[in-house]
């Protein structure tokens, strides 16, 4: 059997886990913090991926730590859901995928109609108070709004824009992990538990070098379930594929699904 139709036989009986990596966001136009024309190429991660970091830079460089914060944003902003996002929500409806485990922060796979959606490294566009937990999520005028005031700003009304205060008196800050944060525990957990109860795991656009989301496909297969790998090109996780199909997930993904029309 061709490999196309094997990966589509496997995924047709459903109860599918997905988990995406960058290269996924990468077809949809945004280039990978680590590759080639990364944002880390231009802002060094070890000052601009940490809150401390952040706020020295602020207090010296308070337009650089803006120009840093309003090129993340503006890219997510113009960045479109591709055929495979779409593709994998669609799976969701017809009730053969279950979850998508996501290393992404850029929302897109809910802006292709995903629902369950476990976020492993947060999520830009929402916002987390730090003292009392209470959580804002930017809708598509919402991030237009912020952008513009971004782009305006001054020195003082830039912190209360990037850490806008709550009702409690604390200040929301963007709920992503930066480095030296813990990961989530509970989206973990639950990407353990999905990956465990599933069939097969589809595995797009990751790397397999981000530890522990990488640990993720290796528990997979410890507990049987089929791992299929969509990637460009050959990665750490390639080796205990049982499928690996080097291609661009936008192109490799509508081959598998003929049947599925996204709207795009
Ligand atoms: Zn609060």
């Amino acid at each position: 059997m061709e490999t196309i139709e094997a990966i589509r036989a496997i995924l047709e009986k459903g109860n599918v886990v997905a988990m995406t990596g960058a290269g996924i966001s990468q077809e949809s136009g945004i280039p990978t913090f680590r590759g080639k024309g990364g944002i880390w190429e231009r802002y060094n991660p070890a000052i601009y991926a940490n809150v401390a970091g952040l706020f020295g830079v602020f207090l010296t460089k308070p337009y650089r730590m803006r120009d840093f914060i309003l090129e993340f944003y503006e890219t997510i902003h113009n960045a479109k859901p591709n055929k495979a996002h779409y593709i994998l929500a669609e799976m969701e409806k017809r009730g053969i995928l279950n979850s998508i485990i996501t290393q992404n922060v850029d929302n897109l796979h809910q802006e292709a109609g995903s629902k369950n959606v476990i976020e492993l490294h947060g999520n830009m566009l929402r916002f987390r108070c730090t003292k009392c937990m209470k959580e804002n999520k930017f809708d598509e005028e919402d991030l237009e709004e912020f952008i513009y005031r971004l782009k305006r700003a001054s020195r003082l009304q830039l912190i209360r824009l990037i850490f806008p205060k709550c009702d409690c008196g604390g200040r929301y800050r963007p709920d992503v992990v930066l480095f030296g944060e813990s990961l989530p525990q509970d989206e973990f957990g639950r990407a353990y538990v999905e990956v465990e109860n599933s069939n097969s795991l589809l595995l797009i656009g990751t790397s397999g070098i981000v530890y522990p989301a990488a640990s993720l496909p290796f528990y997979a297969k410890e507990h049987g379930v089929a791992i299929i790998e969509i990637n460009p090109s050959p990665t750490a996780l390639s080796h205990i594929g049982d499928y690996t199909i080097l291609e661009k997930a936008s192109i490799a993904m509508p081959k598998i699904f003929e049947f599925l029309t996204p709207p795009i």
